[in-house]
């Protein structure tokens, strides 16, 4: 017989037909007579009903099917006599898989916390809460690919091992094949390359925009989607070391189209959650967040704030309250500033644009104004930063005065400088952070618990 998923399975009447079904063991309960095994096999956060009469089996198997253990069922499916469940299963055969030791298995007990999860990130799917994050951040990932494919932008590989260090100066991961305990280095002290294996300095990508700019000004509009890498020592829920990044870059898009861009994606992908993870994003509002719906519905029915930077400051300042760190026009905003914004003053995601140049990076088209950048920071309540972007510079000469000023290796620019000498043009892009819109979507508070393998400072077990 064909294994059916559970989720075929509750979504289809096949009521009185005969199923298999395999998958792990979420709980048992009953009597001497009869047991109940609540079954999951990760295809949804339900779980189907099992029902198996005590004497049909070996009385050892019985005993083994404990939480965690894997099995397969085949039997009758049949309307439930019981509640909570409109079918379960009448067992006729029971195959045990896998024992799960039952004074051994952590996960033994419900409810542990989100900290022993995490140290438990190998056993951490086979929760609820786990299952409904990643299938979700599945779909997230799916309808990214939707979108930028219906819209004619091309999926472009960017490379993860960098020769570049422009942007990431200070926070990148060195790769190297060198022998740590042989290095080599020159007259002047630095470290000798040359026998490396690529025989230069090379890094893990903070960002791949540089490269999709490259892509973007001849395919016209392109969008990257990987992992990116950031040695940043940002202990906090938003950070990690690792995280995936969407990075869509299109030639022709002045900054406006650029918000209007990141409005129309955050908001489509928030509708497609609402219309194909519903099960997974209920449980979540009962268990995690019990205004993660209304949140979800409110972003997207409402429009973004768009204000400049400057703006934000003066409301910012105008409030008279006491900050963490100071409010002042030239300063970066913080965490507690953006939310400020977000989750008091205007109640509804804002979009700050035309940031002072200097708290930005060197890529960005400067105004008329010779002090600010056609910058655009998308901030999310409960989030802050979720998207980060920028009409580009397209003008060569002024490009090249901003990479001399800021010291920036002009040298190991040089491809980058090329695209606007030759065919330039005016052009737009942004970095969506990937666990952050997760985060948003789940209603998580943790980073860490919205990508499978977190890597952060101090961590990497799995
Ligand atoms: P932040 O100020 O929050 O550190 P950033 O200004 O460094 O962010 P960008 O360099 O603009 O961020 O990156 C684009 C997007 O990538 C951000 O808007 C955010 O969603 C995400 N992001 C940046 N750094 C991290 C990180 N360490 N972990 C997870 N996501 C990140
Ligand atoms: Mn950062």
């Amino acid at each position: 017989m064909k294994r059916t998923k559970i989720k075929a399975l509750l979504s289809t009447s096949q009521v009185g037909s005969e199923v298999l079904v395999k998958g792990w063991v979420r709980t048992k309960r009953g009597n001497k007579n009869v047991v109940f095994i609540a079954l999951n096999d990760g295809s949804t956060i339900n779980n189907i009903q099992v029902v198996a009469d005590t004497v049909s089996f070996d009385e050892n198997l019985i005993k083994d099917i404990t939480t965690g253990a894997c099995i397969a069922v085949s039997g009758k499916l049949v309307e439930s006599q019981g509640q909570g469940q409109k079918v379960e299963i009448n067992a006729s055969s029971i195959e045990l898989y896998g024992k799960s030791d039952a004074e051994t298995y952590p996960l033994q007990k419900k409810g542990h916390s989100m900290e022993f999860l995490r140290e438990n990130a190998h056993l951490r799917f086979r929760t609820n809460t786990f299952g409904a994050v990643f299938r979700i951040r599945h779909s997230m990932a799916f309808a990214i690919h939707n979108y930028f494919n219906d819209k004619g932008f091309f999926y472009l590989h960017t490379p993860i091992i960098t020769g570049s260090d422009a942007e990431g100066a200070g926070e990148m991961f060195h790769v190297t094949t060198m022998d740590l305990n042989k290095l080599v280095h020159k007259e002047d002290g630095s470290l000798d390359f040359n026998g490396d294996f690529f025989g230069k300095e090379t890094n893990l990508t903070v960002s791949g925009q540089l490269e999709g700019e490259l892509g973007a000004l001849s395919l016209g509009e392109i969008y990257t989607f990987g992992p990116t890498f950031r040695a940043e020592n940002s202990n906090t829920p938003r950070h990690l070391a690792e995280f995936w990044m969407i990075e869509p870059e299109m030639s022709f898009y002045d900054l406006n189209d650029n918000m209007d861009l990141a409005e129309e994606f955050v908001k489509y992908l928030i509708k497609y959650a609402l219309e194909n993870c519903r099960e997974d994003l209920e449980f979540l509002n009962n268990m995690i967040d019990n205004k993660l719906l209304e949140k979800l519905n409110f972003v997207l029915n409402n429009e973004f704030v768009r204000i400049t930077y400057t703006e934000a400051v003066s409301i910012l300042t105008a409030t008279g309250k006491k900050w963490d760190y100071m409010v002042g026009w030239g300063r970066d905003l913080q965490a507690e500033h953006e939310r400020y914004l977000v989750e008091e003053h205007f109640k509804r995601p804002v979009i700050l644009t035309d940031y002072p140049r200097e708290i930005k990076a060197f890529y960005m088209k400067q105004n008329e104004d010779g002090k600010t950048v056609r910058a655009m920071d998308v901030l999310f309540p409960g989030i802050g930063e979720i998207i980060g972007g920028s009409q580009r510079e397209e003008n060569y000469e002024k490009l090249l005065a901003r990479i001399t000023e800021m010291k920036l290796p002009q040298k190991d620019l040089w491809w980058y400088l090329d695209t606007r000498k030759f065919g330039t043009a005016p052009h737009s892009g942004f970095g969506l952070g990937f666990e952050r819109l997760i985060l948003f979507v789940t209603g998580m508070s943790n980073i860490r618990d919205v990508i499978p393998f977190p890597r952060t400072p101090k961590n990497a077990e799995f």
